[in-house]
């Protein structure tokens, strides 16, 4: 039975919030450990932690600093506050690795809750959903990828009601062709569906250039799993050259780049980039995880450029919740102290 239900108070997002991960986070020898990076990423597949960490005495205030509720309700709210401060938002019903038909049918049932109740308050202009493949059914048996397409199909069709898209997440390589397949079919007809992809990946720089095209719309990011060296770049230099490789590609290109990234160097190299190719702003947007950077975030809007907070809701935090820590192991101490909270 999971305990922790976060709800997020007004201004959770803020780091201010947070003291202690502020404390903590001047270690750089905890910033930059790797081994802990990939104890979190194991951590985030493995049910029997996942079981200690959902059912201990978990401080709500970890959960709520990334994730915006439980409830579709909880991720309207935070959206309005969002679109109300001149940020835009993707919406990501949490779910992943769903191993059954009818679970993977309550994911796409409540994305189009979501995506209705987002249209009835008037925000869907402001508001698209982020989507996971596994969570609506491409890791299930023999047709999980008939499965997944159909859910996925169901889930373009109640935001294009809405008058608003849907971006692919991209998980672990094992997915990434099967998920960029099933998105050229619903690009036929949805083209403003949005792909993912990862830079840490040896592969990204030629789907790049194969997504590089008309109205199509990319989000480039670092990624997220533990990969191996045969197809992923290891080092954070690596990662990074990658990323200003993809990000010259897709800026040059006539599609719709969308940088997803909280990195200070590579958010202004994208805007130099965006400079040189002659990009005015609104032709390409950032995006930033919720909770993740909120003042940057605004300092960006401000400046007239658009900006898209990804924002979560949902029972299923924990794999998040993992590899968000994973990226920031001076986060760790934080966690850990809240997990033997009373509180
Ligand atoms: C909108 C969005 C969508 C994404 N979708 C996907 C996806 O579909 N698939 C996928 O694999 N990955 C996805 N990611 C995650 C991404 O791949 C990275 O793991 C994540 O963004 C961290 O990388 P970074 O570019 O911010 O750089 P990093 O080098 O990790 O961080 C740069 C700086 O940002 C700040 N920062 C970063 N993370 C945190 C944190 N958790 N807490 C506090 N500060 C932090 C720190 O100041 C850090 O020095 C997404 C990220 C974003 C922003």
């Amino acid at each position: 039975m999971r305990r922790a239900t976060p709800s997020s108070p007004q201004g959770a997002e803020d780091a201010a919030a947070l003291p202690l991960v502020l404390r903590v986070s001047a270690d750089p020898q905890i910033k930059e450990a790797p081994v802990l990076r990939q104890v979190l990423l194991s951590a985030s597949r493995s049910p029997r932690l996942r079981h200690v960490v959902e059912t201990a005495p978990l401080s709500k205030q970890v959960v709520a600093r990334y994730v915006a509720g439980t409830t579709a309700a909880d991720a309207v709210r935070v959206t309005g506050r969002l679109l109300g401060d001149g940020r835009t938002v993707s919406v990501d019903h949490l779910g992943e690795d769903t191993l059954d038909r009818t679970q993977a049918e309550g994911i796409r049932d409540a994305y189009t809750l979501v995506l209705k109740q987002l249209a009835d308050a008037g925000l869907a202009h402001g508001a698209e959903v982020s989507v996971k493949l596994s969570a609506v059914g491409q890791a299930l048996r023999g047709d999980g990828e008939k499965i997944a397409y159909d859910n996925a199909y169901q889930i373009c069709d109640a935001a294009k009601a809405a008058d608003t898209t849907v971006t692919l997440d991209m998980e672990d390589h094992t997915t990434t062709d099967s998920t960029l397949s099933i998105l050229g079919d619903l690009r036929k007809d949805f083209p403003s569906a949005g792909a993912v992809l990862q830079a840490y990946l040896h592969r990204t720089e030629g789907d790049c250039l194969d997504l590089a095209t008309e109205g199509s719309r990319v989000r480039l990011c670092k990624g997220a799993y533990f990969e191996p060296e045969s197809v992923a770049y290891q080092s954070r230099q690596e990662v990074d050259r990658s990323y200003v490789r993809c990000l010259k590609i897709l800026m040059s290109g006539a599609g719709y780049p969308m940088v997803a990234t909280h990195d200070p160097r590579l958010i202004e190299i994208a805007s130099s980039l965006a400079a040189q190719n002659r990009r005015v702003q609104g032709s390409y947007e950032y995006q930033m995880l919720y909770g993740v950077r909120p003042e940057e975030q605004r300092r960006l809007a401000r400046i007239g450029e658009k900006v898209r907070v990804y924002v979560p809701y949902g029972d299923e935090w924990y794999g998040y919740l993992m590899r968000r820590l994973a990226e920031r192991p001076a986060n760790v101490a934080f966690f850990l102290r809240s997990l033997i909270s009373k509180k």
